[in-house]
Formats: structure tokens, C-alpha cells, sequence
């Protein structure tokens, strides 16, 4: 069994205050009016969460992925949305603490880390998402920087988003296509970049999710990441094992949400002379939704320990994405079950879990991906003898 040490159990424990005062009562509420949790932030940004995995000495708290992955666990429980400021722009400081140059990880992480830049990942095209290959974004060197073409499609903070990390071709012909693609860190307040709309969702509202078009912006050639051209695939790959040990962490949060208001349920509501949790079919019902959360966060931990000691783990990560979301959807879903009609009313949070739930199996690389980076990694694991 996993036993968080004294420094987790208290920020977990700060963390699971603040959710239940300031996250849970308004959440559903502001779900329904898909109104941006503009306070909910601000709480987020004092409390340091958008420095939480910058390195002290760029002015963050330097937690390492496992601690993270509980604060995301938390907030998720309170409201999957609340996470959504904070999942790409810890993605874009992961990759720029990684991979940036000196000089801009001392320009970008100090603003990230208080939250004054707000971040996100421009990587997905309406052309290209699993095949990120195939993105058309193009920038064209010009003088000292480079010109950027094209549009990209469901990005995250998009709007409330300040800076981000994009990326683009920087060559047409390169074979194999990815290593073409650069990494770029943009910043809005300049001509030629437009947030052209926000996408209308099915769940994961309150936050945004757009369209960016960029018509012959300019990036200065200081911020090519990490200053090599070609380079982009890779560290953007990287940065999203950590997308994916948050995304399942996600889950885990989402899933607790609904088994926790299941549970209450179940002990409430009476049918035939005694609470339904008597009935074996619901019994059933409750032991599979908890072994399986707890199994998900036990994988979202061995991936994320494996990040910690410094080691790649696509194929950890894979498993931990895809277990915990597929359990996120699975357990929404009984959780639903389990209030009878009142799961179908908006009077309760369960329909929120259960709309909010489909985004987890698609977001930072769907499940059928998943499966595809775990058969790849375990066929290295396993050659033939
Ligand atoms: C709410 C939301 C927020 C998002 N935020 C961001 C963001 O901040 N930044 C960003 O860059 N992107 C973001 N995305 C985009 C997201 O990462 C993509 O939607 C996702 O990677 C899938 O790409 P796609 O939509 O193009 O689907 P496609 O790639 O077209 O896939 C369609 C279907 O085909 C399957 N498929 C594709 N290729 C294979 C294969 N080789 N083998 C088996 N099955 C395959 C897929 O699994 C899927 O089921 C967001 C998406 C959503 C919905």
C-alpha cells in the first residue's frame, strides 16, 4: 500500500480544504451557466498551484510529479474544469524546465510559476490529433524569427491563456515527418494571432477550449525551444507522459467524486424496507467502483514515481491514462445508475461526472493511442529470447 509521506498528507490535505470551500458548493452552478471559475483561480494562483512543478530557484514550488498528481486528484474531485487552467500549463512549464534554454527558463518559468502567465499547449490541428504528424502550421524563417502560418483546433486556456508552447513545421520535406516539426513559446499581444472561437462542449465547461488562427505572426528566434530547429516532437512527446499521468490523476478524482456521492446515496435512499447499499446488486456495484479506483490511483503513483527518479515511462503512463479514465467513465456511469432518476436530474452532481468523464478517454492522447504506446513498449520489454 502507498502511504503519502507528512509534506503530501498536509498539501493534500490544504489542497482538499480548499476544494471542498471554494470548489465544490459553486461548482455544478457555474458548470451549468458554463461561466470561467475566475475566483476558483485566483484561490488556485495564491496558493501557488500554478508554480507547483517549477523549480524553486524560477520562483516555484519544485514538487515532483507524485505530489502533483494528488493535487490534480483533488481538485478533479471537486471539479474536473478547475483542473483545466492548470493541466497544459504545468505541461508547458514541464517542457520548458526540461528543455528550454537558460535564459528562457529565466524569462517564462518566474511568470508561469505565479500564475501573471498563464499557459497552454497549441499542438493539436483540426487535421491532425493522434497523427500529430500531419499538423500544417508552418514557420518560415524571416531576419531574426520566424513567420507562422496555419490555425490550431481544442486548445485548452486558449482565451484566458497567455503564453504558450506551439507547435509548427519548420521543414516541409523532413523524413520521417516529425522531425520537421519545432517548438515554439508564443506570446499573445502581437498582430497575427487570433483566438477565433471557443468550442461548445458537452461537459468540462466553465473552461475554454478554442480555435487559434495565426496569420504571418512573428516569434523572435530566441523562443525556438531550446534553440535547435527539428526538436519539437520529441520534447513535446516528453512533456506529454506528464500530461498523461495528470490526465489519469484526473480520473481517479473524477471517479472518487462519483463513488463518494454514490456511496451517500445508496445509504439514503430506501426501496423494499432498507437502504439500497443492502441490496447485493448495489453492494456489488460499490466494491467494483472503489477496487477499481484504488487500483487507477496505484498506477497513476508507479508512473508518476517512475517520472520522479528520472526515467521514461510512456509505457506507465499509457497504463495509468488508460485504466483510470476507462474506471472514470465506467464509474460515472454506475454512479448514475445507482441514483435511479435523480442520476438523469441536474439536481444532482452525478450528471455532471458522467459528461464530464468522455473528455478523459480522448484528451492528452486517446485510449486506442494508449494501447497502441503499451503494446510498443512491451514488445521492447519482452524480445524474443
Ligand atoms: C476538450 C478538449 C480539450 C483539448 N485540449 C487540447 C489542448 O489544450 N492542446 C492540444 O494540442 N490539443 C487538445 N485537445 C485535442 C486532443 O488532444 C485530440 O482531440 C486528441 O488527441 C484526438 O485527436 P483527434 O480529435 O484529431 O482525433 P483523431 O486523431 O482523428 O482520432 C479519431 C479516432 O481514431 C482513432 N485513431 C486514430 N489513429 C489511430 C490508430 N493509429 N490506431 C487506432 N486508432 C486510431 C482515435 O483513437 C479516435 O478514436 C483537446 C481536445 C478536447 C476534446
Amino acid at each position: 500500500m502507498f502511504a503519502p509521506d507528512k509534506m503530501q498528507q498536509h498539501i493534500v490535505g490544504s489542497i482538499r480544504q480548499f476544494v471542498e470551500r471554494n470548489v465544490i458548493p459553486v461548482a455544478s452552478d457555474l458548470e451549468h451557466k458554463d461561466e470561467y471559475p475566475t475566483q476558483i483561480v485566483e484561490g488556485m494562483k495564491e496558493l501557488g498551484l500554478f508554480g507547483a512543478n517549477v523549480p524553486q530557484e524560477y520562483g516555484g514550488l519544485g514538487l515532483d510529479y507524485t505530489t502533483f498528481a494528488m493535487i490534480i486528484e483533488e481538485l478533479s474531485r471537486g471539479w474536473m474544469s478547475v483542473v483545466g487552467p492548470l493541466g497544459t500549463h504545468s505541461v508547458i512549464c514541464d517542457i520548458i524546465n526540461r528543455f528550454g534554454s537558460e535564459e528562457q527558463r529565466r524569462e517564462f518559468l518566474p511568470g508561469l510559476a505565479t500564475g501573471e502567465r498563464r499557459g497552454g499547449l497549441a499542438l493539436s490541428e483540426a487535421d491532425a490529433g493522434t497523427d500529430v504528424q500531419r499538423l500544417r502550421t508552418t514557420a518560415t524563417r524571416r531576419g531574426d524569427g520566424y513567420i507562422i502560418n496555419g490555425s490550431k483546433m481544442w486548445i485548452t486556456n486558449g482565451r484566458h491563456g497567455n503564453t504558450f508552447v506551439l507547435a509548427a513545421k519548420t521543414d516541409l520535406k523532413a523524413d520521417p515527418p516529425h522531425k520537421g516539426i519545432s517548438a515554439f513559446i508564443i506570446e499573445k499581444g502581437h498582430e497575427g494571432f487570433e483566438v477565433a472561437r471557443d468550442i461548445d462542449k458537452l461537459g468540462y465547461k466553465g473552461v475554454e477550449t478554442c480555435e487559434l488562427v495565426f496569420e504571418n505572426f512573428f516569434v523572435p528566434a530566441k523562443n525556438l525551444l531550446g534553440g535547435r530547429e527539428g526538436d519539437g516532437f520529441k520534447h513535446i512527446m516528453t512533456g506529454l507522459e506528464s500530461e498523461r499521468i495528470n490526465v489519469a490523476a484526473r480520473g481517479v478524482g473524477l471517479a472518487r467524486a462519483a463513488f463518494e456521492d454514490a456511496i451517500q446515496y445508496a445509504q439514503q435512499r430506501h426501496t423494499f424496507g432498507k437502504p439500497i447499499c443492502e441490496h447485493q446488486t448495489i453492494q456489488i456495484k460499490l466494491a467494483d467502483m472503489a477496487t477499481k479506483i484504488e487500483a487507477a490511483r496505484l498506477l497513476v503513483y508507479s508512473a508518476a514515481q517512475k517520472k520522479d527518479r528520472g526515467e521514461r515511462c510512456d509505457l506507465e503512463a499509457g497504463m495509468a491514462k488508460l485504466f483510470a479514465t476507462e474506471s472514470a467513465q465506467e464509474i460515472a456511469l454506475e454512479a448514475l445508475r445507482i441514483h435511479g432518476g435523480a442520476g438523469y436530474s441536474k439536481d444532482f452532481r452525478v450528471e455532471r461526472y458522467y459528461r464530464d468523464a468522455p473528455l478523459l478517454i480522448v484528451g492528452g492522447g486517446t485510449n486506442e493511442l494508449q494501447r497502441l504506446i503499451i503494446a510498443k513498449g512491451l514488445v521492447a520489454k519482452y524480445p524474443i529470447k
